[in-house]
């Protein structure tokens, strides 16, 4: 029989999607294992740790680019989720990026910092007058003071660790998360939001690092503190000790 190229990609063709959905739980178990692998290794580099306060679950860190955007990312159009993980790896670990938590990651007040306004006031010169930029301009109108407002209201410290400093606490819709990005209701219009509904239920505190850990929408707490209200071990999640193939 004389090889055909154009016989050979037909055969593998059909042979793809014969065999897709039998192939299908393989190929997510791999993405799986292959995003841990990467988080981990990448991390190790890294130092493993929160570069500001020191937390080491691997779950709660994040890339933060020292020193600004990620421009070099973003010329290659992958800045976002994994892509900056397996970007790092690609590049050899470049130097001006850190680790971060996800606490000390939100509350960073001004893109050339390196550090949190919790850990690292002193980075913050707060004697200067506040400069008249977008950030300032809705804390001069109250943002501040709404968003104390609600978090008072709704317990003051995060429901999952008791997180208690303000910079690290956000509003967490309980079940319905998806609802708050269709209404486009966060940030101030979240807490506008609530204040004009007279705090309605539904809502709680969280600090930053639960929110993002809590991967299951049915379950109010996140999984690192609160296992036991969990069926299973969301499957992004590393546990300590625990292998990575
Ligand atoms: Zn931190
Ligand atoms: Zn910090
Ligand atoms: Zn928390
Ligand atoms: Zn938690």
């Amino acid at each position: 029989m004389v090889y055909s190229r154009e016989k050979h990609l037909a055969y593998m063709n059909k042979y793809y999607y014969k065999h897709r959905e039998e192939r299908r739980p393989g190929r997510r178990e791999y993405y799986k294992n292959f995003r841990r692998k990467l988080k981990f290794d990448v991390s190790k580099h890294y130092g493993s740790r929160c570069a500001c306060c020191g937390e080491t679950n691997i779950n709660l860190l994040t890339i933060h680019h020292i020193d600004g955007r990620h421009e070099k990312i973003k010329l290659e159009d992958k800045h976002s989720g994994i892509y900056i993980w397996s970007w790092l790896r690609r590049h050899n670990y470049p130097k001006d990026f850190q680790l971060l938590c996800f606490n000390c990651n939100c509350s960073i007040k001004h893109h050339l910092k390196q550090y949190c306004t919790v850990h690292h006031p002193e980075l913050y010169d707060c004697s200067k007058p506040p400069r008249k930029t977008h950030y300032f301009r809705f804390q001069r109108l109250g943002f501040q003071k709404r968003r104390q407002e609600v978090i008072n209201h709704y317990g003051n410290k995060c429901k999952c660790c008791g997180e208690s400093h303000l910079e690290f606490l956000t509003i967490d819709h309980i079940q319905h998360s998806h609802q708050i990005l269709v209404q486009n209701l966060y940030g101030e219009r979240l807490y506008r939001y609530l204040i004009r509904n007279n705090f309605p239920s539904g809502y709680q505190v969280l600090c930053w690092n639960c929110n993002v850990l809590k991967t299951n929408l049915n379950n109010e707490l996140c999984y690192v503190h609160h296992p036991e209200i969990y069926d299973s071990k969301p499957s992004q999640i590393i546990l300590k000790g625990e292998e990575i193939k």
